[in-house]
């Protein structure tokens, strides 16, 4: 059974291009024995195509895309690494902010080492975008108070 089943793999991609070219045009997705059917519908019109020959009937396998054309097999991974999304950095009512707005305070804030606190309503032009630090993930600079971090859960986007 096991020769069985190597041989036939084996000759399976030997026999791979013009066979499997023929193949693919009527049936995408030539299924192996051990692999889940391919998604239908628009899941599989937006599959990528192979970036070894530029297949265009490329399908899933697992976690893999497969080119029935050359064989190649790639992770989709990549593919997907294109929506940073939940990284954004988000003011306090949900917009997502980037380096060189301008936003306002909307609470007073005391600072460490001043008398005086950050009020309610300050303007902050420039902001710089930072990896946080104990949760402050704005760099800035406020009028009177120099260098700042802030959270960006306390500043609205103007
Ligand atoms: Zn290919």
């Amino acid at each position: 059974m096991l020769i069985l089943g190597l041989g036939t793999a084996g000759l399976a991609v030997r026999a791979a291009p013009a066979a499997a070219r023929r193949k693919a045009a009527r049936l995408p997705a030539p299924a192996p024995d051990l692999c889940p059917p391919p998604r239908m519908g628009a899941m599989s019109d937006v599959l990528p195509s192979c970036p070894q020959c530029s297949g265009p009937y490329t399908y899933e396998m697992g976690a893999l895309l497969v080119c029935p054309e050359c064989a190649h097999e790639w992770s989709a991974e990549v593919e997907s690494a294109e929506e940073p999304q939940d990284t954004a950095i988000k003011d306090s009512v949900g917009n997502v902010l980037a380096d060189g707005d301008t936003v306002t305070v909307i609470k007073d804030l005391k600072v460490k080492g001043q008398a005086q606190a950050i009020k309610v309503g300050t303007k902050v032009r420039n902001i710089r975008l930072v990896d946080p630090i104990d949760g402050h993930d704005i760099s800035c600079k406020v009028d009177g108070f120099g260098p700042m971090h802030l959270k960006s859960s306390v500043v609205k986007k103007v």
